[in-house]
């Protein structure tokens, strides 16, 4: 095992998503000698690995409420031409959507990762947590070169399942409060070659097939680009005749920024454990059965999609909820619902709360009051065991209808932006996670471009 000087970082940030990616530049640019690790040679994770897209929301209402480095992210990637920037969202779910190229996006996150001093390690996976008296002396990661020992101040778990607190004994909850059941994975699929003129025409003509918007198809017109959910009584016909065989109630898709370029969100693999290899491997299997099953489908059955092509199931099924730890503070869904504020509010989200059904078709949307946002506070990042350890994305602590509302992408670049500057500040003044002042947090947030209200 090697464990040299090269190996000692004030912050280690285990998982390169866009919590462990954020974090990473959060900390680097609050002065700290950051390593982002990372399992595969890229990151961005679900967005970049699973093929999620497009980012929603950055908005409630008019407002942009989530700034900082992911809206930077952004603004960068609009100049290249890697995006079209926050544009209507027509499902007419949520206020923006933001579509983006997947290249785009790894070779941006990597630069403004190493832009502000951060290293990375690719192709590392947590092997083991070593933890004395209540804090983590170091992680040993597996690579190429064989296992690997990494020593860091603090360490950020950026790993979604939260991989490193639970091997270093973080009390964790998961899934649904009445029975551990988390929301089903999907394996996105990505097409090229759609046409989306003659979709925009087929919603216009066909309304009752689009329940979702509410009698108001102009809205397909409103978006530079489209996003879409329905077709449901084709997807009836096509169940009818044995050409789609699981639980799903309609056919969602959104268009990409290149043209043609369309995600498919409409896979639902049920009752698998992300967290058990055995049972994530047969989960991809089923995964990519049924992303077959429907591009048989969608060629078949929906307009614009004749002549398309799948391209693209990239090297991971997508992931939406598993492990949660058991943090300072539990945010819920009546603190969403009733928009509770916190004096150590880090981060802000106007999306609803967005339920795919564990148990079968189904997906539940609490559409929130037009404009209004919830509230993440700092004590949910902070567990009471490790005093070096800090959680940042969607396994940070909250329940189950409050992860449906705070899990989205920009949301979640938010989080890790504010635990990343969080370890920073513990690493500068000699803190424990949990004694870092959040007035002193806000702070430099602000310093640093986010929006807290
Ligand atoms: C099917 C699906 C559709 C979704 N649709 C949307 C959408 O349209 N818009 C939107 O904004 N959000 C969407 N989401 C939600 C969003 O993708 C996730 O909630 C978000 O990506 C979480 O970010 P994260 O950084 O916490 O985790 P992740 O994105 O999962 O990143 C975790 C990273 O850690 C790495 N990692 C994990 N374990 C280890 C380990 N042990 N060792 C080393 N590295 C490790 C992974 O490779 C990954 O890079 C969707 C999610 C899913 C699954």
């Amino acid at each position: 095992m090697t464990d040299d000087a090269k190996t000692k970082y004030d912050v280690i940030v285990v998982g390169g998503g866009i919590s462990g990616a954020m974090a990473g530049i959060g900390a680097a640019r609050a002065g700290a000698k950051v390593l982002v690790v990372e399992q595969y040679g890229f990151l961005g994770g679900m967005l970049t690995a699973a093929g999620v897209g497009p980012m929603m929301t950055f908005h409630a209402g008019d407002e942009q409420v989530i700034q900082g480095s992911t809206g930077e992210l952004i603004d960068r990637l609009e100049k290249k031409g890697q995006s079209p920037g926050h544009v209507f969202d027509t499902t007419g779910f949520t206020y923006t959507v933001t579509p983006f190229d997947v290249e785009g996006m790894k070779r941006e996150l990597e630069l403004m990762l190493t832009e502000s001093g951060g290293e990375v390690l690719f192709h590392a996976m947590l092997a083991s947590v070593e933890v004395n008296e209540g804090r983590v002396e170091s992680i040993t990661v597996c690579t190429k070169s064989g296992l690997m020992q990494l020593r860091a101040e603090v360490f950020v778990d950026a790993t979604g399942d939260a991989d490193v607190a639970f091997h270093a004994g973080v009390e964790c909850t998961k899934g649904r409060e009445s029975d551990g059941a988390c929301q089903p994975m999907t394996m996105k699929m990505r097409m090229m070659n759609v046409d989306i003129q003659e979709i925009r025409e087929y919603i216009k003509n066909n309304p009752d097939e689009f329940p979702r918007l509410e009698g108001d198809v102009n809205k397909v017109d409103k978006g530079a680009r489209l996003s879409i959910g329905g077709f449901v009584k084709t997807l009836a016909k096509g169940r009818a005749a044995g050409d789609f065989s699981f639980p799903r109630e309609d056919v969602l898709f959104f268009e990409a920024n290149g043209e043609g370029e369309v995600i498919v969100n409409t896979t639902r693999i049920l009752g698998f454990d992300s967290n058990d290899p055995w049972s994530f491997s047969l989960a991809e299997m089923e995964g990519r059965r049924q992303s077959l099953e429907v591009d048989r489908f969608l060629k078949k059955y929906i307009p614009g999609f004749g002549n398309s092509v799948l391209v693209y199931t990239g090297p991971q099924i997508g992931v939406r909820s598993s492990r949660q730890i058991k943090g300072r503070y539990t945010l819920t869904g009546p603190d969403i619902h009733s928009r509770k504020s916190f004096p150590d509010t880090i981060a802000h989200t106007g999306y609803p709360v967005d339920i795919h059904s564990p148990d079968g078709e189904g997906t539940a949307h609490v559409k929130p009051e037009w404009g209004t946002f919830c509230s993440i506070p700092y004590r949910c990042l902070v567990n009471e065991q490790v005093r070096n350890l800090i959680s940042v994305g969607r396994c940070i602590s909250v329940d189950f209808e409050a992860q449906a509302a705070v899990r989205t992408t920009p949301t979640m670049g938010a989080v890790g932006q504010a635990g990343g500057i969080a370890s920073a500040l513990a690493v500068r003044y000699s803190l424990q996670i949990g004694e870092v002042n959040p007035e002193q947090l806000r702070e430099e947030l602000q310093r640093q471009g986010s929006f807290l209200a």
